[in-house]
Order: C-alpha cells, then structure tokens, then sequence
C-alpha cells in the first residue's frame, strides 16, 4: 500500500535516515547512487511513495510511473550519452531483495548483451 512503512530500508533512505549519495530528488522520486553499481553509472529511482514493486505502482499511479522513466532519461543525458538499460525487479525470484519499488537506471558504458 501507499503509506510510508516505518520498517523499509528505501523509506528511511528518502527521510535522511540512512546515508545515500543523492542524484536527483523532486516532491515525488528520489534518486540515489547504488552501492553496489553493477555498471559505471548505477542509479536507483524510487517513487517517495512506498509501493512494493513495478507492478503494483502501474496500477496505483501510472503518471508516477511515466515520471520515473522521464528521470531516468534526465540522469542518462546528464551523467551518460542519453542511452540507458531500466530495470524493475519484480519479486525474490526475479532479483529483488528491497520491496519499496525502484528502477535501476545502468549507463555510462556499453552494456553486455
Ligand atoms: O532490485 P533489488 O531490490 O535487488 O535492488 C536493491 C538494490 O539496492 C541493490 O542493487 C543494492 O545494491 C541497493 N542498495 C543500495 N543501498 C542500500 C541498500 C541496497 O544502494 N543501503
């Protein structure tokens, strides 16, 4: 749901809780470097609102959605070449391990297939 959850790693991070390295923030995302970058731009977005993943943020709030893309496209254009690989993992099978939704935004090289 979309209350903010006293218990999420992603939420104390967008109140200043727990350090991150800050890239972009507005009244609705937060963007932060990741700390474990898996390419050498590595960037997480995340809606300030807690939704638990890709999908459920679709149905929820689709324009919120549509901005996280366009702040993706924001940070590829100004720390990369504009090109950039998003991706939502979606459930413990699929890779994700923070159930506060979040794209990963990976520029800055090119990319293996
Ligand atoms: O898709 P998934 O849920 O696995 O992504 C969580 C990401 O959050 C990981 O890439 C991890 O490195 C990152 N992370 C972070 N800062 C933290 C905890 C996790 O950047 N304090």
């Amino acid at each position: 749901m979309s209350t903010n959850d006293p218990d999420c790693l992603f939420c104390k991070i967008i109140a200043g809780d727990i350090p991150s390295s800050k890239v972009y923030e507005d009244e609705q995302v937060y963007a932060f470097k990741d700390i474990n970058p898996k390419a050498k731009v590595h960037v997480l977005v995340v809606p300030k609102v807690h939704y638990a993943n890709v999908a459920e943020l679709a149905e929820k709030d689709p324009a919120l959605l549509a901005h996280v893309v366009q702040i993706a496209q924001k940070i590829a254009d100004e720390q990369a070449d504009g090109t950039f690989r998003l991706i939502f993992n979606t459930g413990r099978n699929a890779g994700q391990s923070v159930f506060h939704v979040h794209a990963h935004v990976l520029t800055g090289e090119v990319l293996p297939e």
